[in-house]
């Protein structure tokens, strides 16, 4: 029988962007459910990583890279079960005049290294089954002018997951995150200030930015027997949304 506080016993993990943020929670989450889980990077993370993680540098943008990476795990645990592409992110620009170089560079972070890991992955987990979690972004719902590539790579994520929810089901689950505003090691450097993120928090539903372990609690779910018929789905970790700024302006103009 499953022991109820390590649902994730003998499986075998792989969480990319796993040395930091919210990959760094979602790794711990997995390792203490009971996973052998294994992190990528571009670069080894400063400080040493908590027992029973692994770390292997990858640059998940590179699809040799990847192929790599993923066989290199599967053959030194024996298999794969969970994979989470986490990594991803872009600075703000432009999209006028924004270079195509810089425009390839996070449709490949944010989309492509998703697809990479998702193929690479595929057939380990063809035989005995897997589940593959996305991390999106609510910038896949809502318009993100300044991050516009990043928003329509996210949103890619969606169509992407719906999609091979049934072409590589019923043995193969995959499921997507739409992750709200979350505290990390960069809130400051994100969202700014803490008063910044104090008005910020006072628009959302639950009236305080996220934390990365509801992100990981979330993924865990995703990973486990517990959602064995969820797959092809999005499941939006982001505090209940935004409250429409049009509120304000009605009831300001209404006063
Ligand atoms: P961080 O910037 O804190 O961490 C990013 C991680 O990804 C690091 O481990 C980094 O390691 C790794 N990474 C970046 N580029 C690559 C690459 N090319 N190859 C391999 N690894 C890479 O991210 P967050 O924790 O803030 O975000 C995690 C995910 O959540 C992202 O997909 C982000 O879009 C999403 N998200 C985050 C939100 C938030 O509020 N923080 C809000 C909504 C979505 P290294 O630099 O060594 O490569």
């Amino acid at each position: 029988m499953t022991d109820p506080a390590r649902p994730l016993a003998d499986r075998v993990a792989i969480v990319t962007g796993g040395t930091r943020g919210i990959g760094l929670a979602i790794a711990k989450r997995l390792t203490a459910a009971g996973a052998k889980v294994t992190v990528c990077g571009r670069s080894e993370p400063e400080t040493p990583l908590p027992d029973g993680i692994r770390f292997e540098a990858c640059d998940v943008r590179d699809f040799e890279a990847v192929q790599e990476f993923v066989s290199n795990v599967a053959k030194r645990d024996g298999r794969l079960d969970i994979l989470v592409n986490n990594a991803g992110g872009s600075p703000e620009a432009d999209a006028a005049t924004a270079s195509p170089r810089f425009s390839n560079l996070i449709i490949g972070l944010n989309l492509m290294a998703p697809i990479y890991m998702s193929q690479a992955a595929h057939p380990h987990m063809q035989a005995h089954g897997g589940s593959i979690i996305n991390i999106a972004s609510v910038s896949a719902i809502r318009p993100s002018p300044g991050t516009s590539v990043y928003a329509a790579a996210k949103a890619g994520l969606l169509g992407l997951s719906r999609s091979l929810a049934h072409e590589w089901g019923p043995t193969i689950r995959m499921n997507t995150i739409i992750v709200g505003y979350i505290e990390t090691e960069n809130t400051e450097a994100t969202y700014g200030s803490v008063e910044v993120q104090q008005n910020i928090a006072s628009n959302i539903g639950l009236n305080r930015l996220g934390k990365a372990n509801e992100i990981a609690e979330a993924v865990l779910f995703l990973s486990s027997d517990a959602a064995s018929y969820v797959t092809g789905a999005e499941l939006a970790v982001h505090g209940g949304g935004e409250r429409p700024p049009f509120l304000d302006l009605v009831k300001a103009a209404n006063a």
